[in-house]
């Protein structure tokens, strides 16, 4: 399905669209949802990439949508644009809100996946299908809340007697730092 890295390269450059921006987040300028930010250039790309932290854009810098940019670009939408007309736009965007988050989450899990036995390799395994087979739950919109609720599934996964701490704050460690 994916190896949950963006590659910005085969998408059209939808984390500068979709979410809304606001300057005390690290964002130069507020900006609201589905607008292009304004350094989006025809082409679908960032005309201030190597400089985006210096012209006041750092939060741009440490974001990764895990692979959903891509992932919605060429595999649901066949490589179309959201500029291609509204009726996609609307579309896209809306398929970005779904995804990313699941990416996100998965991604987590994913993380955590080498650091666990067996008996909990096989659910986080599963939670991951699930995820990306987009057949999962609410998931929060809030990065924040998203982060902290899949580290506690990580938790109850890792919940056995047989599982020893530091394997599982090795494991909590490895999902939590995932850039
Ligand atoms: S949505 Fe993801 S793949 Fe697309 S431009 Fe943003 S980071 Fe890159
Ligand atoms: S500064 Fe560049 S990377 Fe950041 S939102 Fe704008 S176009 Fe996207």
């Amino acid at each position: 399905m994916s190896d949950f890295r963006a590659d910005c390269s085969r998408c059209c450059g939808l984390c500068c669209v979709v979410p809304d921006q606001l300057a005390v987040q690290g964002f130069r300028v507020d900006k609201p949802a589905e607008t292009p930010c304004v350094h989006l250039n025809g082409l679908h790309r960032c005309c201030i990439h190597a400089t985006r932290a210096l012209q006041g854009y750092p939060a741009c810098e440490g974001f990764d949508c895990y692979g959903a940019g891509q992932w919605i670009t060429q595999r649901l939408f066949q490589g179309a644009r959201w500029s291609d007309s509204p009726e996609l736009a609307q579309q896209m965007f809306a398929a970005y809100r779904y995804w990313a988050p699941r990416f996100e989450a998965a991604a987590l899990l994913e993380a955590a996946l080498p650091h666990v036995r067996d008996e909990a390799r096989c659910t986080i395994a599963a939670m991951i299908s699930s995820l990306t087979a987009g057949e999962t739950l609410e998931l929060p919109t809030d990065a924040a809340r998203l982060r902290r609720e899949t580290l506690a599934l990580i938790r109850s996964a890792l919940t056995s007697d047989e599982v020893s701490k530091s394997q599982e704050e090795q494991a909590i460690r490895a999902a939590g730092s995932r850039k």
